[in-house]
């Protein structure tokens, strides 16, 4: 029996783990600091209102023999697939039902669609990145190639007609640089990939972050993205399910692709391997996804996001009167920022602990290019952000 050599490609993934070991230690040399952590990309706030109600009423469901639900559906229960279709409606997008896929979150969807590519697919990932991206493609094998965000793009590379690749991953807002590409700047990518036969995985969990209404919060609001695109969202920063688990995947029947001879639909591939492999999100967790899509939940959870939104201004307005480069914020719950004095990552990291007592989490943990940059977030307490805000003016 042998193991999988593909994982001794993985570089171990020290951020977190180095993070927390240098937090004890400096909790241990000053027990009385009072820590301000804007370093994880968890939520904190509590599930909407409509959320709760909609899920106590499913728990009742589950208790009556007429009501009680057991497997969900193969693609999820069409009262959610019919939420989200209203959704993309809103945003002038038109889907058809069984173009969606309702499973337990991103990071799952994001993964294991790669059970559907050819073996030999090559990968392009933006450089930094959301690392999940870069693992799942080691893990099995595939190469990778990496595309330069840089300060001088303002962290959103564009495509090179010079590099081949078959499966493009683009985070919009991104992960971890809060950057957002335009209409155009996507459009770029949707022409690039049906030029060069390409997919695009386009991660859209952070849309709701997104006011701007001349952004685009999908990729099918780029002309030709059904034939090229498939979208993987979330509500686990749309709605706080990061503890519930539930997203959704869209794959357009547009979509066609070969496989050996022939041209199959990627749509009809992806169903048959969550049919084999996949048995669906509790009825109950679909029914407060629905709520949070309704009018009611839509106003709750974007008053959520909204104050996350004001604790990024917080920070990033410090940052503009310190002088300090950024991005993000705006459409976005990260801010990702230049450290200050051409410091590296990591020393900015262990100057921000020891003199404001904030934890942030260095950008070279999210890939080479990440180096020299450093990522707040703006999940936390207001009375936490404004008083990170404090100390990081006495810098
Ligand atoms: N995509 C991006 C860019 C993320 O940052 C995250 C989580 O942090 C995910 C996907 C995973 O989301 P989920 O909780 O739905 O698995």
């Amino acid at each position: 029996m042998l193991l999988n050599k593909d994982f001794l490609k993985l570089q171990d993934s020290y951020l977190f783990i180095t993070i927390d070991q240098k937090v004890k230690a400096f909790m241990a040399d000053n027990p009385n600091a009072k820590l301000i952590k804007l370093g994880i990309g968890d939520v904190t706030l509590p599930l909407a209102p409509a959320v709760i109600q909609a899920m106590h009423k499913a728990v009742e469901d589950m208790s009556k023999a007429e009501t009680f639900k057991g497997y969900s559906s193969d693609q999820g229960y069409p009262f959610l697939q019919e939420a989200i279709l209203g959704y993309y409606a809103k945003k002038g997008v038109e889907l058809e039902l069984d173009d969606i896929f309702i499973g337990d979150g991103a990071k799952s969807d994001i993964s294991n669609m790669l059970d559907i590519f050819d073996k030999g697919s090559v990968a392009l990932v933006p450089d930094p990145v959301y690392p999940v991206y870069v693992d799942t493609n080691i893990m099995c094998g595939r190469e990778l190639k990496y595309l330069s965000g840089n300060q001088a793009n303002s962290f959103l590379p564009l495509p090179d007609s010079k590099m081949k690749a078959d499966i493009i991953y683009l985070c919009s807002p991104n992960n971890p640089t809060g950057s957002v590409y335009t209409k155009d700047q996507l459009k770029c990518w949707v022409d690039y990939a049906l030029s060069m036969d390409a997919l695009i995985l386009f991660d859209s969990a952070y849309e709701i972050f997104i006011d701007d209404c001349n952004l685009p919060s999908s990729i099918y609001q780029i002309p030709g993205a059904k034939q090229c695109a498939i979208e993987i969202c979330s509500f686990s920063k749309t709605a706080g399910f990061t503890g519930v688990r539930c997203g959704y995947t869209i794959v357009p029947k547009e979509l066609v692709k070969k496989a050996g001879e022939n041209e199959s639909s990627v749509n009809a591939f992806w169903k048959r391997r969550q049919n084999t492999k996949f048995n669906g999100v509790s009825y109950i967790t679909q029914r407060g996804a629905e709520a949070a899509l309704s009018d009611e939940g839509f106003a709750q959870i974007k008053e959520n996001a909204a104050y996350y939104k004001q604790n990024a201004k917080i920070i990033s307005d410090v940052l503009t009167e310190l002088g300090i480069w950024y991005t993000g914020g705006e459409n976005s719950p990260y801010v990702w920022l230049k450290c200050p004095g051409g410091k590296s990552s990591w020393e900015f990291f262990d100057q921000l602990l020891r003199e404001a007592h904030v934890v942030g989490t260095p950008g070279s943990g999210f890939g080479m290019n990440g180096d020299g940059y450093f990522r707040l977030t703006a999940f936390g307490a207001r009375e936490n952000v404004e008083n990170a805000a404090k100390r990081l003016r006495h810098l």
